[in-house]
C-alpha cells in the first residue's frame, strides 16, 4: 500500500491526522509550514521535530518529491523552462516568466493529457497520469527555492487538462492560498481549460476568486471540432454560456485564448464571427499566433494577419492582446520541451 501524502493535505486535515497520532495541534502548523512555506521535501529536513517523530513519519507518509532534471534559461528573454522528474521516468515542464509586476510560475496539471488539441505537443502521447496537488505545489516551490525571489503569480496552463484532474485542482488552489503557505492571492492564479463545460458550472459552486481562461481557437463548431476534439461535446454555444455565467456569478473578467493558425482560423470573417460570439461577456481575448510543432503541419499566422485579427477585435471594443512567443529559442510552447528531452 501506498504511503499517505502529507504535502497534499489542508492543514484542517493534517491537523485531524496528527491528533490521531497522538500530536498536540501546533505540531501539524510546524509540519505545514516546512512543506508549504519553507518547501523541504524530506521529513528528516524538519529540524524542530523530534528525532523519534521524523522517524515515524518517514515510516507512515510521503512527501511529494520532484527531482529537477533540467533547467533551460533563455537569452531572449526573462523565461526559464524546468524539467522535473516525478518518478518511473515521468518528466513534466514548469515555467518561471518574470515580468515588471512580478514574477510568474506556470505549472503542469498531468503527466501528458488526453484532451488531444492538434496543435499542442503535451497530448501526442496521451494521458500518463494526474499530478497530485503537492507535485503541483512542489514545482513553484523547486521554482521559488531555486531563484530565491517571491512568485507572485501561478498559470495552471502547462501539460495536462486541469479540470480533467478536478479535485487535485481545487486542493492545490486551496493550499498555495494558504495563510500559513505561499498565501498566493486566488486572484493572482489563472486556470485555463480546453472547456469542459459540467466542470465549469462545478467551479463556479466553489466560490473562487481565481481568473478561468477558456482555449477557445475558433469562432464556430466547425472549425472547433478540427482542432480542439473535445469541441465534439462541448458546443461553442453552451460552453460560452457556462463562461458568462462564471463571469457573471464571480463578478472576474474571463480570458478567451486564441491561437491563430495560418489559414484555419485567422481571417478577417473569423474574427468578425468571434466579436459576434463575444458579445456581452466581460472578457479579455489573448490570441496567440500558434507555435509551430513538428509533429504537426500547422503553420502560425504572420504578422499582418494576427495584427488586423486584433484590430477587428478591438474595433468591436473587445480588450485584446496579442501574446508574442516568450522563450522561443528553449521550446518553451506547452510540451515542446518535455518531448525533446524524452526523445
Ligand atoms: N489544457 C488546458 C491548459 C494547457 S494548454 C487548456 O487547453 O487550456 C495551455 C494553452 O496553450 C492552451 O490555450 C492551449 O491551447 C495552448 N497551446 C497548446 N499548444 C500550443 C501551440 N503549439 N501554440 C500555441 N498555443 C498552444
Amino acid at each position: 500500500m501506498s504511503k499517505k501524502d502529507l504535502s497534499s493535505l489542508e492543514l484542517t486535515d493534517l491537523t485531524e491526522l496528527m491528533k490521531q497520532e497522538g500530536q498536540p495541534a501546533f505540531r501539524a502548523k510546524q509540519i505545514f509550514e516546512w512543506i508549504h512555506k519553507r518547501g523541504v521535501n524530506t521529513f528528516s529536513d524538519m529540524s524542530n521535530l523530534s528525532k523519534e517523530l521524523r522517524e515515524k513519519l518517514e515510516e507512515k507518509y510521503s512527501l511529494a518529491n520532484i527531482k529537477m532534471v533540467k533547467k533551460y534559461v533563455s537569452k531572449e528573454d526573462n523565461t526559464t523552462k524546468y524539467l522535473f522528474d516525478v518518478g518511473n521516468d515521468n518528466i513534466i515542464e514548469s515555467v518561471l516568466m518574470s515580468y515588471e509586476y512580478g514574477n510568474s510560475v506556470c505549472i503542469s496539471s498531468q503527466v501528458g493529457c488526453r484532451m488531444g488539441c492538434k496543435f499542442c505537443a503535451s497530448t501526442i502521447d496521451g494521458l500518463e497520469r494526474n499530478l497530485s496537488a503537492g507535485e503541483m505545489l512542489a514545482q513553484v516551490y523547486e521554482i521559488q527555492k531555486d531563484i530565491d525571489v517571491r512568485i507572485s503569480n501561478i498559470v495552471i496552463m502547462g501539460t495536462g487538462e486541469p479540470l480533467d484532474n478536478y479535485d487535485n485542482l481545487l486542493k492545490f488552489i486551496k493550499l498555495i492560498n494558504a495563510k500559513d503557505g505561499l498565501n498566493i492571492g486566488q486572484r493572482h492564479i489563472t486556470v485555463s481549460t480546453c472547456g469542459i463545460i459540467e466542470k465549469i458550472y462545478d467551479l463556479v459552486n466553489e466560490d473562487l476568486q481565481i481568473t478561468l481562461a477558456l482555449s477557445l481557437h475558433a469562432p464556430n463548431d466547425d472549425i472547433r471540432k478540427q482542432i480542439v476534439p473535445t469541441a465534439k461535446s462541448n458546443e461553442i454555444g453552451d460552453l460560452l454560456k457556462a463562461m458568462k455565467f462564471y463571469a457573471d456569478k464571480t463578478k472576474r473578467r474571463i480570458t478567451i485564448e486564441y491561437a491563430l493558425i495560418d489559414g484555419v482560423n485567422d481571417s478577417k470573417d473569423n474574427a468578425l464571427e468571434l466579436t459576434e460570439k463575444l458579445k456581452g461577456i466581460m472578457c479579455h481575448v489573448n490570441l496567440i499566433p500558434v507555435n509551430e510543432i513538428e509533429e504537426r503541419d500547422y503553420k502560425r499566422s504572420n504578422t499582418e494577419r494576427t495584427n488586423t485579427f486584433a484590430e477587428i477585435l478591438k474595433q468591436y471594443n473587445l480588450e485584446t492582446t496579442v501574446r508574442r512567443k516568450l522563450g522561443a529559442d528553449i521550446n518553451a510552447a506547452c510540451g515542446q520541451l518535455r518531448r525533446s528531452y524524452k526523445k
